[in-house]
């Protein structure tokens, strides 16, 4: 029997991706299941490093495959392509030092490279990366075509440039169906466009280049105010840094410390313990060719990576002070931060700009990734799609532990995007205890009882040490599926335990409306309620430290003195038990302090001889 074949009908709209083409590093993220996603085949990271390798008779490697050319074969490679998009000749002058080809003047004012006797304009090279960037997201969507794509370009980008842009995707075979600023994407991945009004500074710091932003939002509508930056300046400096470093230990002879490939093999080396050292205090430094009979490795320490590199991260603050100017705005007139660029992952990066607008920047997304992401935003909204799931999702209510006496301690806040993770340090109240119940609410009330029980777990194991020493670390860390992980670790003994829990089963919209209302309208009362449980708490603090210690410097306080001690104790007793108000609990407390005033002088006494007589604090 024949089969008829038939054609499968394909309905579907064609999807409208984001196109992030970067200078290092390229990429493709598409809307689905109500969120951005990085387009990433099976096993691949989806990053197309922008790179390009010729070989002989016209044979080509883009992205990955191409930077592994570069030690091998550094005279055939070409990186930052997009330096030259839509700029003539006579403005790119220093930017050629970096490529190993010939560039002459084209016919429309463009550069040209002649490359293995071909010449190129930096719109067909583009496209090289831009059909390297197409065909991993067709991998990612099972083969489907990827015709459509919106595609970012930094904010300072001119009409030439612009253009450049759309003729390298048209190349490729892509339409362009919009170009959006880089800077606009980063805010769209992270909802900002939501805000009715405000303002956003975006510094993205990526592999070679500094840009930093500023925007105002009016009404979801993105306006940039005024753009600063540096085309120079990135994670390639900070890998030149330890680069430098080796090769001052090293002490290489001259003809070895300018070989090329020897440099290439030092320059990854650089970026790996560079990336290495973005999440530990120290990684290995190395330069290893058996056959020049090299084995050299150092372990740097982050510290004297920062040293290093604090001059260039200085640079970007001044730049990032330039741009607050041109927009006749100060730091604290800026609303949100959002972190981009690959660099920004590094942690003293991450400081300096949270210390300069003196707020918490945005790095809830992968840096690396927003502007795709937030591309993909765009795309779908273009696509058609609805606007109001386009929100990146948030946690609706903040998510906590309960604390001693009752009160909650919130460690994720309401609103964060997700996912989102942080961590909390808690300790014991006890002396000698080696168990802690870890009680996880959400919800906005000052007190565990008004919020909601999403889950308990305990921690045993904990090292009998005095009250207050022991050191619990709490990890909160809410995954894109909204599962909530949290794990507790003593940090000298490692134990730990570990819960994971779904925050929002069983929850509807009216159910977190009406919490967050019951939050307003007892926000007082709760303040009040707190305020009683935490005093409570440090009145038991105060209470044992002077039933520890009394005994000891008895003989040195008069009775009068002691007197005092022992009215306050009582009055202090009959106040953690009873149900005072905060007012009068506060005096309490207040009147303890100062009856116990005398006591406590003694006891810094003792501890200042003790350490002048070389006895350590933690003898006691
Ligand atoms: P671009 O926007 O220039 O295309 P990216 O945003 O992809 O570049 O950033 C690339 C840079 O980020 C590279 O210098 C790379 O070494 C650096 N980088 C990537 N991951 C890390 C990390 N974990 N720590 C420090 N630097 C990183
Ligand atoms: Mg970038």
């Amino acid at each position: 029997m024949a089969y008829l074949e038939l054609n499968v009908l394909d309905n579907a709209p064609k999807p409208i991706v984001g196109i992030d083409l970067g200078t290092t590093n390229s990429m493709a993220a598409l809307f689905v299941d109500g969120r951005p996603q990085v387009l990433r085949p099976e096993g691949n990271s989806g990053y197309v490093p922008s790179a390009i390798w010729f070989g002989e008779n016209g044979r080509l490697l883009v992205g990955q495959e191409a930077r592994h050319q570069a030690a091998a074969d550094p005279g055939h490679v070409l990186f930052s392509v997009k330096r030259f998009m839509g700029r003539g000749l006579a403005d790119v002058g220093s930017e050629l030092e970096n490529v190993p080809f010939p560039a002459k003047p084209g016919e429309n004012g463009g550069v040209r490279f002649t490359i293995r006797g071909k010449e190129w304009s930096p719109e067909q090279l583009s496209a090289l990366i831009l059909k390297k960037v197409q065909w991993m997201a067709s991998q990612a969507l099972g083969g489907k075509p990827v015709e459509r794509a919106v595609i970012t370009v930094p904010a300072y980008f001119d009409d030439t440039q612009r253009q450049a842009t759309r003729d390298a995707a048209r190349l490729a075979g892509i339409e362009a169906v919009r170009i959006v600023n880089e800077p606009t994407a980063a805010c769209l991945a992270y909802g900002l466009d939501q805000k009715k009004q405000g303002t956003v500074a975006v510094y993205d710091l990526g592999g070679g280049t500094f840009d930093v932003s500023i925007l105002a939002i009016e009404d979801g509508v993105f306006r940039v105010l005024s753009t600063n930056g540096d085309t120079h300046l990135g994670g390639d400096d900070f890998d030149r840094e330890l680069v430098q470093l080796a090769l001052e230990d090293l002490a290489l002879p001259p003809a070895l410390a300018q070989d090329r490939t020897l440099r290439q093999s030092l320059r990854l080396s650089a970026e790996r313990c560079k990336i290495a050292l973005s999440k530990d205090p120290s990684a290995e430094l190395q330069l290893i060719a058996p056959d020049r009979g090299l084995d050299w490795r150092r372990q740097i320490a982050r510290t004297e990576f920062e040293a290093r590199i604090a001059p260039w991260i200085e640079r970007t603050l001044a730049c990032c002070r330039r741009a607050l100017a041109d927009a006749g705005l100060e730091t604290r007139q800026i609303d949100e931060v959002v972190l981009v660029g690959g660099s920004t992952r590094v942690p003293a990066v991450r400081a300096a700009v949270e210390r300069l607008f003196g707020r918490r920047p945005h790095t809830e997304l992968n840096p690396d990734e927003v502007v795709a992401l937030g591309a993909a935003v765009q795309g779908h909204v273009l696509a058609g799609g609805t606007r109001d799931i386009l929100l990146l999702d948030v946690t609706p209510l903040s998510l906590g532990l309960e604390t001693m006496g009752g009160a909650v301690a919130k460690v994720i806040q309401r609103n964060s995007p997700i996912p989102c993770q942080a961590t909390e340090g808690f300790t014991t109240y006890a002396d000698n205890q080696t168990g802690l119940d870890l009680h996880i609410v959400q919800g906005e009330r000052e007190l565990a009882k008004d919020c909601r029980t999403l889950g308990r777990f305990q921690l045993r194991g904990i090292p009998a040490l005095p009250a207050g020493m022991a050191r619990i670390a709490v990890r909160f860390a809410l995954d894109a599926d909204g599962v909530l992980a949290v794990t507790a670790k003593e940090e000298s003994t490692g134990v730990s335990a570990h819960i994971e829990i779904q925050p929002m089963n069983g929850l509807t919209d009216g159910e977190v409306e009406s919490m967050l209302k019951s939050s307003y309208d007892n926000a007082v009362a709760d303040f009040d309620a707190r305020r009683v449980a935490d005093l409570k708490v440090e009145l038991g603090i105060m209470l044992r430290a002077i039933e520890k210690n009394l005994p000891g410097f008895k003989a040195e306080l008069d009775p009068e003195t002691l007197a005092d001690i022992q009215d306050a104790r009582r009055a202090a007793e009959a106040a953690r038990a009873g149900d005072p108000k905060a007012s009068e609990i506060q005096k309490v407390r207040d009147a303890l302090e100062r009856a116990s005033l005398p006591l406590s002088a003694l006891m810094m006494d003792r501890v200042a001889k003790d350490a002048l007589s070389g006895k350590k604090l933690g003898d006691f």
